[in-house]
């Protein structure tokens, strides 16, 4: 059977801002913050998107629900190209794709109750009566593991752990087929980070639900993803299922960020490989590859050529890295 198509399929994606100065405001220069991005993403799936902070990676998923205008490229879910609409055309799709922020405290407003804000989805969408959105926000509120009585609260009075469990009913709202969660579990102390990605992963498996999970920590990402694409500088760099990528890192990027993973194990020590400099700006981005100036096996071809994504071992097709050397 051929495969089916993809539920998300981004082409050649670009996202420049100007920058602007002089008294007339004018675009002096452009910060490219993604250049050039390809992902697909199927139904159900995870795919975890990493990188340092700066990358782009946030950019890409606000560019994939359009809260961002792309500069150029495309935006496939379901077959239909999102970037080129208006936000009135966009208003039914935006049932389907849905966002999870890494601040709950910040994305909802402090001043309605969680019924409110829970109910907000349904009046924009005009979906059911009065005592049909009570009844949904119920039921929403008990599938993120919280009481009814919820409510009747503002944001501010719960932990940051239930905040984010209200930020994650509020995306579930519309019954979407894909949500992009943003650093979801950042801003979390570490035993609440693990409940709320189980709840993530339970409602994944309930709902069927595709995530484009974007985080900086690789250990998180490697819990949660089918797949990883690794992010530097505006560019994918890297693109594996989670085990491979893990196991059998082809980029030196990718290497450096899997050697700062503690390792569990007593007594075991892992080989920090540390980078050299600081990611280049992107408004004068290097010429040739992105991460030469970093890159211990940095060659003069590097510095003159950008290295498309290939795959570095053919029996395994779904891994990609963009470097010119088997290294
Ligand atoms: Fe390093 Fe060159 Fe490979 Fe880029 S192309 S990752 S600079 S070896």
């Amino acid at each position: 059977m051929p495969p089916a198509p993809p539920l998300l399929e981004v082409q050649d994606l670009r996202m420049h801002f100007p920058v602007r100065g002089g008294i007339w405001r004018r675009a002096r220069a452009w910060c490219r913050a993604v250049d050039g991005v390809s992902l697909t993403l199927q139904s159900g799936e995870t795919l975890g998107l990493v990188g340092e902070s700066g990358c782009g990676k946030s950019t890409l998923g606000k560019a994939i629900v359009r809260l961002h205008s792309p500069t150029a490229g495309r935006i496939l879910f379901n077959g239909r190209d999102l970037a080129p609409l208006s936000q009135s055309a966009l208003k039914p799709l935006r049932r389907e794709v849905q966002m999870v922020f890494q601040d709950p405290g910040e994305s909802l407003n402090a001043r309605h109750s969680v019924g409110e804000l829970l109910a907000e989805p349904f009046i924009i969408h005009r979906i059911g009566t009065a005592a049909d959105r009570t009844a949904r926000v119920a039921a929403l509120l008990d599938r993120v593991g919280l009481p009814a009585s919820a409510a009747d609260r503002f944001p501010f009075e719960f932990s940051g752990g239930q905040r984010q469990r209200i930020g994650i009913a509020r995306a579930l709202a519309l019954n979407p087929k894909l949500i992009i969660c943003d650093e979801p579990v950042s801003a979390l102390d570490v035993s609440i980070q693990g409940q709320i990605l189980n709840l993530l992963l339970d409602l994944q498996r309930e709902l069927g639900l595709a995530y484009l999970f974007i985080a900086h920590d690789l250990a998180v990402v490697k819990h949660v993803s089918d797949r990883v694409a690794v992010m530097y500088l505006g560019h994918i760099v890297e693109l594996a299922d989670a085990d491979t990528l893990y196991r059998r890192a082809a980029h030196p990027y990718t290497r450096a960020l899997i050697s700062a993973i503690p390792v569990a194990e007593p007594g075991r020590r892992s080989k920090r490989i540390v980078l050299s400099g600081d990611v280049p700006s992107p408004i004068h981005p290097p010429v040739g590859c992105p991460f030469h100036a970093r890159c211990p096996h940095a060659t003069e071809r590097c510095r003159a050529e950008k290295p498309a994504l290939r795959q570095p071992d053919p029996s395994r097709p779904d891994h990609q890295v963009a470097c010119h050397f088997d290294l």
